[in-house]
């Protein structure tokens, strides 16, 4: 037996008793006549006294960093007790100990602290994951995944793995493709999702269907993505988006209290897509402070309900405004009395390429009633206090006003609010706000085709009361300036996306499932009978076999683990991740295969 017990498991009640521990030595600190040896296993460290009598066979066998140790000794009840880790109150007086393995000096030291950057890190991620942070990393993650399976287990949902050699249907992402050896000249695509065989188990009647479950896509790495992640994949027959949504809130809400002990007891939030975006700038607000936006100017059609409080800001003859797309501004709380400097200093933040506009106006809102503001030659004070008023602003509070291109100043917009929430401490860690977003458009306009491209994917079904619409519109945009007038720019899905803390965490949608709506969809998106048949003619065929309605979800999982442990990224709660590049350092891979293996495959590289 290599055990009795693990170092993380021995207390003061077990104090004279005889124990075996095994573990990779941590550190070795001599002192005179005595060595201590701090033993870490998966379970915690322990502190080992090595004795006098051990000096000789000591000195023999000197043991270094990361040796694998085996000491058996007596628990002794410690004088000196550590009151920071559990075992602290005792020492193994080792009698005797065998070195199971030597260790080379490690690159970087296996502590909290480590010395080793990131890159050295991955290089020897096995050595990394020897380090506590990482392994309370992939403690939560399991703990998430546990609690996930358990709910959905407990619901009826039958756990079914799915193909991952499966055939190219590249749509949004890229594929990432695998040559067939046995079929020369054919490839298999990974799975960017197993969308379409979660729909088939559907027609095939398993009406409860989940996955923990790989995705591939062949993406440029945006900062904090990769190439290979993990879904929680979920679909159900017989349901409405109501049923989805109070199903999956139950989900999540029992991740929270099993991982993090949070009782989420009230409902999760609800927005439209329309009003996220008009009150907060971007499809996955952040709902842990308000500063909603306040939008100037009369928008842009897509917003088919808003209208905009242009009157406010009307007739100053201020050209800035006047001659903006849009103009939004935002109230900051507490913050009135900014200096020169720094406002100066927002401006410059806003300037900046990334948020890239040309520059910042404000109102500051005095707390004794006046009001100053960057523009008092265009704007009296009761004109300053009436934009103040709508944009919800008390005495005390800064307002903050950006005006260009619409997009650009949503965008802009948005990132300022969130930057403003980040400096004032209104985003908190260990705060969890959900919320759902419905009512997403079906179409995106994908300005490079002049065309119309699945908002979420060919799947969704649109809001019934637009099918209409959909069917008897011709998808031509015959004017690309003017996109926004199509009829199709104004449908909206039953899609609904999840969003914890301004991160979208999972995003589904009710499904067509008849036959001949799906096909009006694939025509929609540009596809002609062949090429439908050609990529999807097993799912059309099955929908001719007694297809139910159905619908589902799929939830990020490595990113809802990232958000439970309070961290901005993915890569440390995924065993051994991909670098930016896409590139796993440890194996160096990608890499070029055997001259033995390209003729297998009867394939040439052309590389340009
Ligand atoms: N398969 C979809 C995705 O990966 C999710 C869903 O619609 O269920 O985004």
């Amino acid at each position: 037996m290599y055990r009795t017990h693990t170092c993380g498991e021995l207390r003061a009640t077990h104090s004279g008793n005889q124990v075996t521990l095994a573990g990779w030595v941590q550190t070795v600190r001599k002192f005179g006549a005595i060595t201590f040896v701090d033993l870490r296993d998966r379970y915690g460290i322990t502190q080992l006294l090595f004795g006098e009598d051990l000096n000789k066979e000591f000195d023999e066998n000197p043991l270094g960093r990361e040796f694998v140790l085996q000491a058996t000794g007596t628990v002794n009840e410690r004088s000196n007790k550590n009151p920071n880790i559990p075992t602290g109150d005792i020492e193994i007086n080792v009698t005797s100990f065998k070195i199971l393995n030597k260790s080379a000096v490690p690159p970087f030291t296996i502590q909290d602290d480590t010395d080793g950057g990131d890159d050295l890190r991955m290089k020897y991620r096995f050595l990394d994951l020897r380090r506590n942070a990482v392994k309370r990393n992939l403690e939560l993650r399991y703990a998430v995944n546990r609690a996930a399976r358990n709910y959905l287990h407990h619901q009826g949902f039958m756990d079914i793995e799915t193909p991952f050699l499966i055939k190219s249907t590249p749509e949004g992402a890229r594929d990432f493709v695998v040559p067939s050896r046995m079929n020369p000249g054919q490839f298999y695509a990974l799975p960017q999702s197993p969308q379409t065989f979660k729909q088939l188990l559907m027609v095939s009647g398993y009406d409860r269907y989940y996955q923990i479950v790989k995705c591939f896509r062949d993406e440029d790495l945006r900062a904090d993505r990769q190439p290979e992640f993990t879904q929680i994949d979920c679909e159900m027959a017989f349901v409405e988006q109501e049923d989805i949504l109070s199903m999956f809130e139950g989900l999540i809400k029992s991740v929270f209290k099993e991982v993090k002990n949070i009782d989420y007891t009230e409902a999760v939030e609800r927005m439209t897509w329309e009003d996220a975006m008009w009150n907060f700038g971007n499809d996955k607000p952040d709902i842990r402070f308000g500063m909603k936006l306040l939008n100037l100017k009369k928008p842009a059609s897509v917003y088919t309900s808003k209208q905009g409080q242009s009157a406010l800001i009307d007739g100053a003859d201020f050209k800035v405004f006047d001659e903006a797309e849009t103009v939004i501004a935002i109230a900051v709380p507490g913050c009135s009395e900014y200096s020169r400097k720094q406002t100066d200093e927002l401006t410059e933040w806003v300037k900046r390429p990334q948020i890239g506009m040309k520059g910042l106006v404000f109102i500051k809102c005095n707390t004794d009633g006046t009001y100053k503001s960057s523009v008092d030659k265009f704007y009296s004070e009761e004109k300053l206090k009436a934009i103040a008023d709508a944009a919800d602003a008390k005495a005390g509070d800064l307002v903050l006003i950006l005006a260009g291109a619409e997009e650009r100043t949503r965008k802009a917009v948005s990132e300022l609010r969130l930057e403003m929430g980040k400096r004032l401490g209104l985003r908190k860690d260990d705060e969890f706000r959900l919320l759902w977003v419905l009512d997403f458009p079906l179409f995106e306009y994908d300005e490079e085709g002049n065309r119309w491209v699945a908002r979420h994917h060919p799947f969704t079904s649109p809001k019934p009361s637009q099918i209409e619409t959909m069917i008897n519109n011709n998808p031509v945009i015959e004017n690309a300036a003017e996109y926004l007038n199509h009829p199709y720019a104004n449908i909206k899905a039953n899609a609904y996306d999840m969003v914890l803390n301004g991160n979208e965490i999972g995003g589904g949608s009710i499904r067509i499932y008849q036959r001949e709506l799906q096909e009006k969809m694939f025509a929609a998106l540009g596809m002609d009978e062949e090429e439908q048949l050609h990529k999807f003619g097993f799912l059309l065929g099955a929908f001719e076999y007694g297809a139910p309605p159905h619908g589902g979800i799929a939830f990020g999982f490595d990113r809802l683990c990232a958000i439970l442990g309070g961290s901005e990224s993915i890569r440390d709660f995924i065993a051994f991740p991909k670098n930016n590049s896409g590139r796993d350092v440890m194996l160096d891979a990608p890499a070029t295969i055997d001259e033995k293996q390209f003729e297998e495959l009867q394939i040439k590289l052309n590389l340009k």
